[in-house]
């Protein structure tokens, strides 16, 4: 008998990625989606939401840094940052990292991913209980509509969302960039999760055409995502003002002092360099 326990994460029906578990560590099923942390073999502990992987703490280092540092370092200042979903608290954490920021403000739709990363993967959630975190439970989509309305401005944020899946459909649409570009301020930027290339062309092309139709800067950038589907992945870039490249200083991390596990000023001028299937298929899109 094999009594060996695998996770698989099936991309529609046609790749799957396995890794191995050891055991469960808690598993729960919210009203929006199902929630499971578990131990593994070779990747340390794993969440899932809905059976996907989001974060495992061997890798989660290439995520959060590729989210957070590249807008962070291209902002000359940026005090307040917003991060939408981000439940597992990686992202908050590196975005305190840098000295610049007063507060950042997380908006996730589920308390029990939030609970089950604060009891099983402190590596990820430690720093939610910093006082320069604002968390907040509720809908991304409905609190950038509030912050619209009540005029409030944020100089980042930061889109770390599932897939487009449920509550996360809407963080994939118009209307809420639409808002994300009133919610920036005059010199603000957006970086929101971007799918596979790959595997993922239609969601991808829809983000980039809806930056290309929102924003007057439009860039994508891609990192090695190793427990994501296919390794190859990407994050969508909207800027009022600055460019990733061209607004982008190698001394500013040189002095910053900070020590990165994957992000330093090579990667970051490196991660823009398109290949071509990708040129080809976005260039139209893309704004200097
Ligand atoms: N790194 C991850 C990935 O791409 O797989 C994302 C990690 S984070 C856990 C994603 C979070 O977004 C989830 O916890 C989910 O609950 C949250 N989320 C989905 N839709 C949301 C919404 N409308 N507002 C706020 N958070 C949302």
């Amino acid at each position: 008998m094999n009594s060996e326990l695998w996770i698989e994460e099936k991309l529609e029906d046609f790749l799957g990625l396995r890794i191995r578990v050891d055991k469960t560590l808690f598993s729960g099923k919210s009203e929006f989606q199902t929630v499971d942390v578990v131990e593994t073999r070779a990747h340390g502990k794993m969440l899932l939401n809905d059976g996907l992987i989001m974060v495992t703490e061997r890798d989660e280092f290439s995520y959060h840094d590729m989210i957070t540092h590249v807008p962070l370092f291209v902002h000359p200042n940026p005090k307040n940052v917003l991060v939408i979903g981000g439940g597992d608290g990686g992202t908050a954490r590196e975005v305190i990292r840098h000295p610049s920021v007063e507060k950042c403000t997380m908006v996730e739709i589920d308390e029990m991913v939030v609970n089950a990363c604060k009891e099983f993967i402190p590596q990820t959630s430690s720093m939610l209980n910093d006082p320069r975190v604002n968390l907040i439970i509720g809908d991304g989509v409905k609190f950038v509509e509030d912050a619209v309305k009540n005029g409030d401005k944020y100089d980042v944020i930061l889109v770390d969302s599932t897939d487009p899946i449920g509550p996360a459909q809407p963080l994939f649409g118009l209307e809420f960039y639409e808002n994300i570009y009133k919610a920036l301020s005059e010199d603000g930027i957006v970086v929101s999760q971007g799918e596979s290339p790959f595997y993922q062309e239609k969601m991808q092309n829809k983000l980039v055409e809806i930056l290309h139709d929102t924003f007057p800067k439009v860039s994508i950038y891609n990192f090695s995502n190793m427990t994501y589907p296919g390794g190859l992945w990407s994050f969508t870039f909207g800027s009022k003002k600055f460019h990733p490249l061209k607004d982008f200083s190698i001394e500013k991390v040189k002095e910053s002092g900070m020590v990165f596990d994957y992000y330093n000023e090579e990667v970051h001028q490196a991660a823009f360099a398109l290949p071509n299937f990708m040129k080809k298929r976005l260039g139209q899109w893309l704004k200097d």
